[in-house]
């Protein structure tokens, strides 16, 4: 365990440290594909953090939010139930990809109780039916994780993260990246490691890759969620410094998001057959593709050459198949993405 993991409630749901491997000319793969045995993926970190705290606090239940495919919303179901807390998943419309249907039929699974509202004012209602429900049946109101687990609770997983890659570098496992290329939806896993590497003295710079809009992902929340991710670690041990916005390490990129949140790219797809090609990895087209189509950019354009990359690997690729759901167990309104097609660049 990592000196962050200490300071806080924690929940011991993750198997970290995560493997780093290199893949050739300067390129390292950060393998949090696999930061669980059942599930794996970048919510798994934030996790161990949000439901420590959760059962910290003696809650049964917990709220959380995404767009109708979430793997962070699966996440929490799997994790949530493995300490015993019940989930709710408060899900919006999305794109249709073969992996809404796949991560709704695992959530139903795992025991989340799937909620369907278009749009923040139905997603609102629902909070508020829920939360009543909840307290009239256990006295306790849930506890709400925010979407993508990007509170700086959910945060300090990427903190404690940059410590771990801090120790293997020290351990000669890989030699100081200097850039760390990772996908941003709702930021709390690029900052995370902002904040962390700047904490634990390395130099390394981390490139964003915005595969969402504001208020999701933008600079203006880059500032707010490291400052205030900085402020609780420091309010609890004050020998963490409180630091400015090391904007000269942080690079964030918003051209690879093409028409919007989970809409593939033809650059997506590509980079997600190179990525096989190349290293052996499993990405896919919302997040990774587009988060590895930048990684292949900046290397064709020669602003790679002669230094070492880190690729963060944010997406699960732990088998979860197994169920034999039937889609129409499933609350009505999420039948569509069983029964429409998927985009065409989704093959
Ligand atoms: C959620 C997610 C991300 C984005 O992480 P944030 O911390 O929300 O920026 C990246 N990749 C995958 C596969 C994800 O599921």
């Amino acid at each position: 365990m990592n000196p962050i993991s200490k300071l806080f409630p924690y929940a011991p749901i993750a198997k970290l440290p995560t493997r780093v491997e290199p893949v050739g000319d300067g390129l390292y793969v950060k393998r949090d594909d696999q930061t669980g045995t059942v599930y794996g993926g970048n919510k798994v970190r934030k996790l161990a953090f949000l439901l420590g705290r959760a059962k910290a606090e003696g809650a049964e239940a917990v709220i959380t939010f995404g767009a109708a495919g979430s793997n962070h919303a699966l996440a929490t179901a799997i994790y949530a139930r493995e300490l015993g807390l019940r989930a709710h998943s408060m899900l919006v419309p999305q794109a249709n990809a073969r992996i809404v249907g796949r991560n709704l039929l695992r959530g139903h699974t795992a025991g989340a109780i799937l909620h369907y509202g278009d749009g923040r004012r139905a997603i609102n209602n629902l909070v508020v039916r829920v939360m009543r429900e909840e307290y009239g049946r256990t006295g306790r109101y849930p506890h709400v994780i925010p979407a993508g687990g990007s509170s700086p609770v959910g945060v300090l997983g990427f903190v404690d993260a940059a410590f771990e890659l801090a120790a293997q570098v020290r351990e000669g496992l890989l030699p100081e990246p200097d850039v760390v290329y990772v996908a941003s939806g709702t930021m709390g896993t690029c900052i995370g490691l902002l904040l962390g590497l700047a904490l634990a003295g390395m130099k390394t710079q981390v490139v964003a890759i915005s595969v969402t809009s504001a208020p999701y992902s933008c600079a203006e929340k880059s500032h707010t969620l490291f400052h205030a991710t900085n402020r609780l670690l420091h309010a609890a041990d004050d020998r963490i410094p409180l630091l400015d916005f090391p904007g000269d390490r942080f690079g964030f990129r918003t051209e690879f998001l093409g028409p919007g949140y989970a809409v593939y790219t033809e650059e997506s797809v590509a980079a997600v057959a190179r990525a096989r090609e190349m290293a052996g990895l499993k990405l896919e087209g919302t997040y990774t593709g587009k988060a590895f189509a930048a990684l292949l950019h900046d290397r064709a354009a020669g602003s790679l050459d002669a230094k070492q990359a880190l690729f963060w690997n944010t997406y699960n690729t732990r088998n979860l198949e197994g169920h034999v759901e039937d889609y129409r167990d499933l609350p009505e309104a999420f039948h569509r993405y069983f029964e429409e097609p998927v985009q065409p660049l989704d093959q």
